[in-house]
Parts: C-alpha cells; sequence; structure tokens
C-alpha cells in the first residue's frame, strides 16, 4: 500500500483523538486540523496578517498575531495613516467578538412567537431558498438596514438593493450626523475633513469628545498628543466646552461648565468679541456677513443664557484669536439637542472667522482617493429610519433585513420604532450575535467574523485610505460571508441582478474591484504581485495628501433656542447620557475586557451608574452608592449614585452600552439602558436624534446598590476613604 507519510500521520492522529472520545466519529474533521496541524504552521512561530478593524466605524488598520491557526493578539499596524500603529481598547478586545462564545453558530429559523427567542437551525440551502423567496414575494418592498460598510461591500449592497427596487440605509447611531450637515452647510463638502488638531497651537472643543469616541478616536488621540507634546518649546493650549466633565474636558487646560443647549449661543459671543476687537481673516467683503450674525443677541445675554461670565467669553475669544494656529471644533454634547447642527455652524463660524480653513492646523480638506471603484456609505439620519414606519404601515416595504444594526436597543422606545419589527411581513438578520433586534427576526444567516472574511473599508476625512481585510483564521462555525450571501441570491434570481453582480463570492468580487483600481494606482505592476502587497501593507493609500479648496456657504442666520421636552418644574434636571470608553452605543457590551474597563472618572466597571453634584445630592439627602430612580416624561431607570463634582448642579448625566435584554452573557442583564428616558425629539436640520433635549427628575429608593469600583476593598468601598481630600463645585 501507498501510503504517504502526512496520510499515515492523519490516521494516526484520528486512531488517537478517537481512542480518546469514543463514540465521538462525528467530531472527526473537526479534530483532524488540531491533531494534524497545516503544513504552514509551525508550533511556536508567529505568522502576522494584516487587516481593518471593524469595532467601529475609523477604520484603524491592524496586524493580528497568529500562531497554531489560533489569533493571539490583535496590534495596531504602523503603516496605516489613520492609526499609524497604535490601537485602542475595542480593537484590542476585538479577539473576544471572534472567540466569542455567544456568536450564531449557524443559520437559524423562528420557531414559536415573534421576539418569543426561540429559534431552531435551518441548513443554508433551507435558509437562502427562505430569504429569496421572500424577496421574489414581495418585489420592491425590502428595506435594508446597515452598518456603514464603506468599500466593496456597500457596492454590493447599493447595486442589490437597487436592482430589487428596495431601499438601503446606512445607519450609524453616534450622533455624528449632525456635524456631517453641519460641514455640509457651511463648506458645500459632504465629507469630515481633517481637524488638524497636531498643529493647532489652540484648541476651543465645543463637546467634542475627540479623546474617547469622536469620529476617529485613535487618530484624534494621536493627533492630541502631538500638539500637547510633539513639537518642541510649543505646547498647544486647549478648553474644552461642556456641561459635564468629561474624560476629554478631564484633559484640557481649561473647562468651561455652560448651560445645555447653549453652546450655539457661546460660540455666537466668541465671535461677536473677535469681530469687535479685529482680530479677524476674513476676506473682502466678509464682515458685513458676520457683523449681521453676530449683531442678533448682546454679550450680556449671551453670558446670562449660556451662564459664562461675560469676562470669560472676552477671554475666551482674545486666546483664540491671538493664538498663531486656532482651531475650533464641534461635538458630542453640543450636538445633541435640537439646535445641533445650527449649533456647529456657529463652531465652523469662528474657523472662518480666524481663517484656518485650508492652514496647517487649522480645517482641512484632503482630496479622496481617486478613482476606487468600492461605494462610500453615507449614514442616514435617525429621522430617515423613523419615517419607515409608515413604510411599513402602509404596506409599502414588508421585508426588513439588518446588518450589524441593532435599532431596537439604540433608538427609544418614545420613537415607537418597534412597529417597523411588528409590521413586517417577514425580517432576516445577517448578524454574528443575537443582539434585540435580531432576536424578533424571522430568520438568521450569520455572517463571519471580520477576522475570519475578506473585505475592504475606504476610510475617508483627513486620512483616505483604503483598507484591505482578509482571513487570519479559519472561520470556527457555520457561518457564511455576508458577501457571498447577496451574490447567491443575486444568482438565484437572475436576470438583471445576475449580470450587474456576475460574480461566484465576495472574495473574486473584491479582487475584481482592486484591479481596477491597482492597474491605474500601480501601472506596468502584474496584479499578482501588487495585490499580494496590498494583502500584506494591509491596504492603500497615498505617501502625500493634497488639499482641496471649498466654498464658504451661509452662516447660520441666528441660533436657535434648545427645545427640551419635559416641565421644568417637574423635571428640574438637564440629562447627558455619554459613551463609556469601550461599551461604545452598546456594541461593546458582549466583551468582557470592555466591561472590565474602569470608567476614567468613577472606576465603575460591569454596570450602570448615575453621576449627581454633591451639592445636589446632600440638597436631596441622597447618599453615595444609594439606588435613585431616574424619571423622564417617557420613562424610568434605576441604578446607584456616584457622586460627580464634574457635573454641573443642574444636571444628572449616565453611561450609555449596559442595559441590553439580549446580547450574549456578558451583555444581557447587567445595568440599565437610559435611552429609554428620550423623548422622540430631532435635532432641526439633519433629523439626528436630540440625545441631550430630555429633562429628568430623581426619587430616592432608600435601598443600597453596589456598583463595583476597581479600587474598592470591601463591599463597595473606595481605598481609605478617611484619607481623601474632596472639592465640590
Ligand atoms: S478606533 Fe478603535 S475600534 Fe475604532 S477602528 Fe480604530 S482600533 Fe478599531
Amino acid at each position: 500500500m501507498d501510503l504517504k507519510r502526512r496520510d499515515f500521520l492523519k490516521v494516526l492522529g484520528v486512531t488517537a483523538a478517537g481512542s480518546l472520545l469514543p463514540g465521538c466519529a462525528g467530531e472527526t474533521k473537526k479534530l483532524i486540523p488540531y491533531v494534524i496541524p497545516d503544513e504552514e504552521i509551525i508550533p511556536g512561530v508567529a505568522d502576522w496578517y494584516a487587516s481593518v478593524c471593524r469595532e467601529c466605524d475609523a477604520g484603524c488598520g491592524i496586524l493580528v498575531r497568529v500562531m497554531e491557526g489560533r489569533a493571539k493578539k490583535v496590534e495596531g499596524n504602523p503603516a496605516h495613516p489613520v492609526n499609524r500603529g497604535k490601537l485602542c481598547a475595542k480593537g484590542q478586545a476585538s479577539l473576544q467578538g471572534l472567540y466569542n462564545p455567544d456568536r450564531i453558530q449557524e443559520p437559524l429559523q423562528r420557531e414559536g412567537a415573534r421576539g418569543e427567542g426561540r429559534f431552531r437551525p435551518i441548513s443554508w440551502e433551507d435558509g437562502i431558498s427562505r430569504w429569496v423567496s421572500t424577496l421574489e414575494k414581495y418585489p420592491g418592498g425590502a428595506v435594508m438596514i446597515s452598518r456603514p460598510v464603506p468599500g466593496t461591500l456597500s457596492r454590493l449592497f447599493s447595486t442589490f438593493m437597487k436592482e430589487i427596487s428596495g431601499r438601503l440605509l446606512f445607519y450609524d447611531p453616534s450622533g455624528e450626523g449632525t456635524l456631517q450637515a453641519a460641514n455640509r452647510r457651511s463648506f458645500g463638502v459632504d465629507r469630515f475633513p481633517e481637524y488638524d488638531i497636531a498643529n493647532a497651537t489652540y484648541l476651543l472643543s465645543f463637546g467634542t469628545p475627540f479623546l474617547s469616541d469622536w469620529l476617529s478616536p485613535v487618530h484624534y488621540g494621536l493627533a492630541y498628543g502631538e500638539m500637547r507634546q510633539g513639537r518642541p518649546a510649543v505646547r498647544g493650549r486647549f478648553v474644552q466646552i461642556e456641561p459635564r466633565l468629561s474624560m476629554t474636558a478631564a484633559s484640557a487646560d481649561r473647562w468651561v461648565p455652560l448651560r445645555p443647549g447653549t453652546e450655539g449661543l457661546l460660540a455666537l459671543g466668541i465671535g461677536q468679541v473677535i469681530l469687535k476687537e479685529g482680530r479677524v481673516r476674513l476676506a473682502q467683503g466678509d464682515r458685513s456677513r458676520f457683523e449681521k450674525l453676530y449683531g442678533t443677541v448682546s454679550l450680556d445675554q449671551i453670558a446670562a443664557k449660556t451662564e459664562v461670565p461675560r469676562e470669560e467669553i472676552i477671554r475666551l475669544a482674545r486666546e483664540f484669536s491671538e493664538a498663531a494656529a486656532p482651531l475650533a471644533i464641534g461635538g458630542g454634547t453640543a450636538s445633541s439637542q435640537t439646535n445641533g447642527t445650527n449649533t456647529l455652524m456657529a463652531v465652523n463660524a469662528l474657523n472662518l472667522l480666524v481663517g484656518n480653513l485650508g492652514e496647517s492646523g487649522g480645517i482641512r480638506f484632503i482630496e479622496p482617493l481617486q478613482g476606487f471603484p468600492a461605494a462610500a456609505a453615507t449614514p442616514v439620519s435617525d429621522q430617515a429610519l423613523l419615517n419607515l414606519k409608515d413604510s411599513f404601515k402602509n404596506k409599502k416595504r414588508s421585508l426588513l433585513m439588518l446588518y450589524q444594526s441593532n435599532p431596537l436597543y439604540t433608538l427609544p422606545p418614545s420613537t415607537h420604532f418597534g412597529e417597523v419589527f411588528d409590521q413586517a411581513a417577514f425580517t432576516v438578520s445577517f448578524s454574528s450575535f443575537m443582539d434585540e433586534s435580531t432576536a424578533m427576526a424571522d430568520l438568521i444567516l450569520p455572517d463571519h467574523f471580520f477576522l475570519e472574511a475578506w473585505g475592504d473599508f475606504l476610510s475617508d476625512g483627513g486620512t483616505p485610505a483604503a483598507g484591505l481585510g482578509q482571513p487570519v483564521v479559519i472561520p470556527r462555525n457555520n457561518t457564511r460571508p455576508v458577501g457571498d450571501l447577496f451574490l447567491s441570491a443575486a444568482k438565484r434570481i437572475g436576470g438583471n441582478i445576475e449580470k450587474q453582480l456576475p460574480w461566484t463570492d465576495f472574495r473574486t468580487m473584491l479582487e475584481d474591484q482592486w484591479k481596477t483600481f491597482l492597474a491605474r494606482e500601480v501601472p506596468g505592476q502584474p496584479f499578482e504581485i501588487a495585490w499580494i502587497e496590498r494583502l500584506q501593507q494591509g491596504g492603500w493609500w497615498k505617501p502625500e495628501q493634497r488639499l482641496i479648496s471649498v466654498s464658504r456657504r451661509p452662516l447660520p442666520e441666528s441660533i436657535e433656542s434648545a427645545q427640551f421636552e419635559g416641565d421644568e418644574k417637574q423635571f428640574p434636571f438637564y440629562l447627558t447620557l455619554f459613551e463609556s470608553m469601550g461599551l461604545q452605543r452598546g456594541e461593546g457590551a458582549n466583551r468582557p475586557w470592555l466591561q472590565e474597563l474602569p470608567d476614567p472618572a468613577t472606576t465603575v466597571v460591569w454596570g450602570s451608574w448615575v453621576e449627581i453634584n454633591p451639592r445636589t445630592a446632600r440638597q436631596y439627602g441622597i447618599q453615595e452608592r444609594e439606588i435613585v430612580r431616574v424619571i423622564s416624561p417617557y420613562g424610568e431607570v434605576e441604578a446607584p449614585v456616584i457622586f460627580f463634582p464634574g457635573n454641573r448642579p443642574d444636571l444628572i448625566s449616565m453611561p450609555l452600552g449596559q442595559g441590553h435584554t439580549a446580547y450574549g452573557r456578558y451583555a444581557k442583564g447587567r445595568g440599565v439602558n437610559p435611552v429609554i428616558l428620550l423623548a422622540p425629539l430631532v435635532d432641526r436640520d439633519s433629523g439626528t436624534l436630540a440625545m441631550g433635549a430630555t429633562r429628568v427628575r430623581i426619587e430616592r429608593t432608600g435601598r443600597r446598590g453596589k456598583p463595583v469600583l476597581v479600587d474598592q476593598t470591601g463591599e463597595g468601598t473606595r481605598r481609605s476613604p478617611e484619607g481623601r481630600r474632596r472639592s465640590e463645585t
């Protein structure tokens, strides 16, 4: 008998394994790779694969260390321009997404009533057939809600949905639609610029959480380091303006705790002083436009409404306009009101006033990657999502498809978005996890985790780059790449959609897009070589960035007042909900490392809490760690109190990300989701949910909570509390 050494070892391995696990014949196929490793694998030697992080929408480049076929560690890719070798905690914790025990392992079909949570496994053939037959049953009736996937997947989704006369909505719950709308109006450009923080000498930030969760956190974290310490003899100054001392505010030279919703007015006051004192760099003829804007309200009125003293406004104006490279940015709390777009336009106006557009240390629009065939994925507003209720109600739409989106968790119940699920004749989810929205699906066709799949990601803004992702490990479960599913459905439907999407699998489609692109970028180099180079490097980007000029658009006519829901007497507090560093809007809650990450201010882990100024707590007789009820006109939640002098006394703040009713063992039933308190108010111009527009009251429960603080030594007590000195605002 001619038995090769490798075949012999396989037989030996299976025999040995079989003798250890009698009766497990069905497992033989699974055991082989571990008993007889791939010939490429050298025990004890690590392989590194470049890819793109998909744990948020910044698209950082990563290098994954793989040993014996298992991904061990994720690092930042030093060559990638977005993150230059650095990585945030969420990126590090992506391995806990890959190896998460609660991943959906195979196609599932609903059993019992919708939302009951009972599913049974089905075959892929059965699953795809059911999905395709539903698509055919409701021609033109499909809606897909997807996270933004700028790249080849976006092109695939767009083509597919267009060909079936469906509707594709890219949904980003982070609230950055307000900034996009403001920039569109101020600069006439529908993309984010590079905020050149690294080269600024004075940074005036209106609520922007750029050190935790704004646009591209690693990128701007690096830029901040350069602004403060990267230039000999120049240390940029930084002022943060917001009602709560966030992690970003805690790093500032000065924190200005103004009244919520008045950020735009304060920007107006600062601009007014700058214009009056003559430190402006305006183009000829522009002055009258600014005079009109800044003449709408007096400085004393602004001081009274914002609760920022007049002297402080003058000081900010002088510091800002006298700086060599001043930069104003806005986001976070400043954009979370009903006047968010208006407010951010007033912040943009400050930059126009000091003439930093296109300058080093200012706002710079960089030329995007030219000729890349993959599509962008511009998110729609929350309001566009809410409008779906009517489409489903009047039966214009019947089939709902979800890709890595969980609107039932991220949108407040007061919006009644659940009606879409109630009215949908059929819901398909392509999620890897049983989140709240997926739990309501009729059919689940689970995607590979991003570290198991091919993909690319088009970064925009200040660092145009096309990141390239490849499978770094063999898929662990009986899942399939979502791109393959859509291509296979196109084939089954046939006709024009098959002609438009002729590829057999997503990898082939991806390679084809890159072939066209690389032929243009590196003419003369054979594709096979260029492709391998790009795979090893992790994508394509240009060493040099070219600026594009933008036209100056109208200034805001005036600053509208923010609207709040809830009578001031009944609900005396403003409410601020902030993203916790790791959990984001709840996406990170099923990663234990991120649950374990202490909140920088309170050190709380694995739960929710209510931040109250100690003075307010004293007024209400509330003890620290006592459970309080936070009540809005729309709902109530209970959580333990942490005294936080960094809150204005009229402010209650709570972290987002907890309170899941599904989403696996690490997330489910932990803490509360404060989104249920929110009114269904949106920013008037962008339609983005106004997260800061709801007023609340608090009630004592008399019960004592046990928040987990990392520096606790016993039952909810901090280390040496008697040795501590505290100041109160
Ligand atoms: S910022 Fe963090 S989570 Fe987002 S892409 Fe970069 S490493 Fe990943």
